[in-house]
């Protein structure tokens, strides 16, 4: 799903390309994506943009007349700057909006259909949208600790819960817990304060650091890279490979819909996190430390080299078994 540093470069892009220029046409393609039945699209035809801000992860375009366009990605949604009056792509293709400079083109590449659109009259109908997570960037590190401690969550869970704090999701929690050296599943209850501290710097410069490469990267263009997954990351979708500090190897724990990679010689004091699907592997036995897992390998490849029969899992953690997990699964929109 699109992040706070994600969003921010959409924002700052389609501010520059479409404020103080009309809306020439909005082309609806997918009948699920429009949420709202009034104002009707072809109201706000012709109107000029006024203004293009961030509601936590969603991109909200006003328009002249109180009237705004509120653009919810969700995961797998994508907006693509093409020339003007560009075709919508087949099946992938939700809806296009028509400036004199190009065509602003929304596109989703799931069949699940999560992404929305929404037209709201007033600025007071966004309210609803605004699920009150608090702008880390923005915070003072008392009210970023404050709001830690509001309710007792793992860290990781607690960072990406967008009622708590705005615009984080999977990658950039993974990204801000490994500089801030800490464990995804610490309780929040049992953080120091320096830790909050850590952490909260943590957060602004993973996420401004995130946001400046992005800005850099597009230029006067436009984002069409936007990834969950990105080379530079540390340990975010680096399940195996070594930790850009340390060199252990980043580790794991899938639950839900979404999975935690960590390094545990950086966060957790290298102590293996208990995975149910790692744990099912090793018979309800997982390893402790990173030594008896390399044990556990060793022993494991040892027998089914001598016995093929024995076939042993050549991967300790599996993405498709295991699915639920201690975390829980947040199924809300955020
Ligand atoms: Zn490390």
């Amino acid at each position: 799903m699109p992040e706070l540093p994600d969003v921010t470069i959409y924002v700052e892009r389609l501010r520059a390309l479409t404020v103080g220029r009309p809306l020439e046409a909005i082309r609806i393609a997918s009948p699920f994506v429009l949420r709202t039945v009034s104002p009707s699209p072809g109201e706000l035809c012709g109107a000029t943009v006024a203004s293009v801000e961030r509601l936590g992860k969603r991109i909200i375009v006003g328009v002249e007349g109180d009237r705004y366009i509120v653009i919810h990605l969700m995961i797998a949604g994508r907006l693509r700057w093409k020339p003007r009056g560009e075709r919508l792509p087949a099946k992938v293709g939700l809806a296009a909006f028509d400036f004199p400079g190009g065509t602003l083109v929304f596109t989703e590449a799931s069949p699940k259909k999560r992404a929305s659109i929404h037209l709201v009259a007033g600025r007071a109908g966004l309210a609803e949208f605004d699920r009150g997570g608090l702008d880390v960037l923005a915070a003072t590190t008392a009210a970023f600790a404050e709001r830690l401690r509001s309710e007792r969550h793992t860290v990781k869970r607690a960072l990406t819960d967008p009622t708590l704090f705005d615009g984080i999701g999977n990658a950039y929690s993974d990204e801000i817990l490994h500089a801030a050296r800490l464990s995804p599943f610490r309780m929040t209850s049992s953080i120091s304060d320096a830790e909050v501290a850590a952490l909260h710097a943590a957060c602004i410069a993973t996420l401004d650091r995130w946001t400046q490469l992005f800005r850099d990267e597009v230029g006067d263009g436009f984002p069409d890279k936007v990834t969950a997954f990105r080379p530079e990351m540390a340990v975010h979708g680096k399940y195996g490979e070594p930790c850009p500090v340390c060199g252990t190897k980043v580790q794991r724990i899938v639950y839900a819909d979404n999975e935690a990679n960590y390094c545990p010689t950086c966060q957790t004091e290298g102590r293996l996190l208990a995975d149910r699907s790692l744990s099912r592997l090793l018979k309800e036995d997982w390893p402790r430390s990173l030594e008896e897992l390399e044990e556990r390998k060793a022993q494991r490849v040892a027998p089914a080299a001598a016995a093929p029969q024995a076939a042993a899992p050549t991967s300790p953690s599996p993405r498709n078994t295991g699915r639920r997990g201690k975390l829980g699964n947040k199924s809300r929109p955020s």
